[in-house]
């Protein structure tokens, strides 16, 4: 089938990469998953040393966007058994894709556009956003996930949360065990350090790079029962947010390195490769626990984020085109970590899963399959597919189109280029670009135009053969195709 590809080794672990001829694929990130193979050794070498019974890698699978990332390429899945890996997740701990459907056309929202950019920039960007959480929520949050933030009585709230938690007071339509809530006991210093009960808190902060919050409309329909279940129509304003842990995630990355060190024994050797795993059961389960908390803490934080975006987006939305409802279709974690009864662990890093209805009991989903939320560009188009729950690729889809260019080359494209993007698109960021006082300074217009270059479409990889490779493959089958309205980055 020429939609896979599978890499021998000489562990014999199944790696499969899923993507068809048509996607180019950067193979000095291939080169780089053969030496994170080498773990299948240091997990030998770790359960002898231990005598902890059994550790291993039982499959690795790649999606058609892998790249180059830190250490493990992004776009990895890898499954083990009798241990974990917190590297095998991703620095920005469950960032992921947000997907709302509002009751709004896109005809209603066009013509806002201006003025809705205005609107957003000064809501994101100039002390318009008002998110005051006590300590007692914050905590709940970092505890309990936003059910657990949501389940709290106010004691102070204004600005947009007020006006919102007691509609979205119920865990709504998120379901089950997928939905990235993890009961963690909540680091004190965290309680405080993220903001308190101050307006300034870090939440509701997009985070630089390609992250965004963006306002797309349904452009085509490709799937008319699942996009029915989901709430799809078409010419309706969809709200995605790209969003993660902000420096919570990379906190909790770095104690889960220093657990690893600590429960490494003195007997067995640091790999050439530096990842360190960490057994799980037995003596290590302390270090785990602690690894395990602050990796809860920095997911729940995550989904809170995306959640208090989608809540600035409606906001702006509201003011400008009238009242509105947004129901949430999806919460897609793409960095994040999974533990299964049997014992084993799958680490989705730059990946999102992608389960067939039978992996999904309840909810629009359990007929349809999970959605799978594939982000173009901005600029560009993105998709929303059904996972098929593919065994191969174990339950996993890309989480974008995928980046062609490197920064570095991207920030040389032509001013001449970017500049004609950006009179056919609306992107919001700190910076109004369109202010004459602004656009005369230009040490600082170099800088704002080196940023967006780095993120404009012909950075990313085509859309269409990333969506297609996963529907040759059996892995997910596409429901809607989305356009960009305006897209808001830090
Ligand atoms: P990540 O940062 O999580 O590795 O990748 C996110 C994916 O989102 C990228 O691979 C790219 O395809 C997509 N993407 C990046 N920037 C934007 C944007 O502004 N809008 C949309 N719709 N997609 C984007
Ligand atoms: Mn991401
Ligand atoms: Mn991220």
């Amino acid at each position: 089938d020429e939609s896979w590809l599978t890499l021998p080794n000489r562990w014999g672990i199944p790696v499969d990469i899923c993507a068809g001829t048509d996607v180019p694929i950067e193979s000095s990130a291939v080169d780089e998953i053969l030496t994170v193979l080498e773990t299948a050794d240091t997990l030998e070498r770790l359960a002898a040393a231990t005598g902890q019974g059994e550790a291993a890698i039982d499959r690795v699978a790649l999606t058609p966007d892998l790249h180059k990332g830190a250490g493990i390429p992004i776009g990895t899945v890898l499954r083990t058994s009798g241990a974990l890996i917190p590297q095998a997740v991703g620095n920005d701990i469950n960032c992921g894709m947000r997907l709302e459907a509002t009751s709004l056309t896109v005809d209603q929202v066009r013509p806002r556009l201006g003025a809705l950019e205005r609107r957003l920039r000064h809501l994101f960007f100039e002390g318009g956003r008002r998110i005051a959480l006590t300590g007692v929520q914050r905590e709940a949050l970092l505890r309990d996930g936003l059910p657990g933030l949501l389940g709290v009585p106010g004691e102070r709230a204004d600005g947009i949360w007020s006006r919102h938690r007691r509609e979205d007071g119920r865990p709504g339509r998120i379901h089950g065990e997928r939905y990235p809530t993890t009961t963690a006991e909540p680091f004190r210093d965290w309680i405080a350090s993220a903001g308190g009960t101050s307006h300034d808190s870090i939440i509701g902060s997009v985070g630089g790079g390609n992250h965004f919050a963006e306002l797309q409309y349904v452009a085509s329909i490709h799937d008319r029962q699942a996009a029915y279940a989901w709430g799809f129509e078409l010419g309706q304003v969809v709200l995605m947010v790209h969003s993660g842990s902000l420096s919570l995630g990379h906190q909790a990355n770095a104690e889960g390195l220093d657990q690893a060190r600590k429960a490494w024994p003195a007997s067995v050797r640091v790999p050439d490769n530096k990842i360190l795993p960490i057994l799980s059961g037995g003596r290590n389960e302390a270090a785990l626990q602690r690894y395990l908390d602050a990796f809860g803490n920095a997911a729940n934080f995550a989904v809170g984020n995306r959640y208090f975006l989608s809540l600035m987006l409606r906001q702006g939305l509201a003011a400008e085109c009238g009242d509105l409802t947004a129901d949430l279709v999806y919460d897609a974690p793409h960095n994040l970590l999974w533990r299964h009864d049997d014992g084993s662990v799958v680490h989705r890093k730059g990946a999102t899963p992608a389960g067939g209805y039978a992996d999904v009991v309840d909810g629009p989903y359990a007929m349809w399959g999970e959605p799978v939320i594939v982000p173009g560009s901005m600029g560009a188009a993105s998709y929303v597919l059904r996972g098929h729950g593919n065994a191969r690729t174990l339950a996993s889809a890309c989480h974008g189109a995928g980046r062609r260019v490197p920064r570095g080359a991207a920030s040389r494209a032509s001013d001449a280029d970017l500049d004609a993007f950006l009179a056919g698109f609306r992107v919001v960021t700190p910076l109004d670009h369109r202010d004459p006082s602004v656009a005369r300074r230009a040490d600082v217009m170099a800088a704002w135009r080196r940023d967006l270059k780095q993120e404009a479409p012909w950075v990313y990889k085509d859309i269409g053969p990333v969506v297609s490779s996963l529907e040759r493959a059996g892995v997910a089958d596409p429901v809607v195709e989305l356009r960009p309205l305006l897209t808001v980055k830090e």
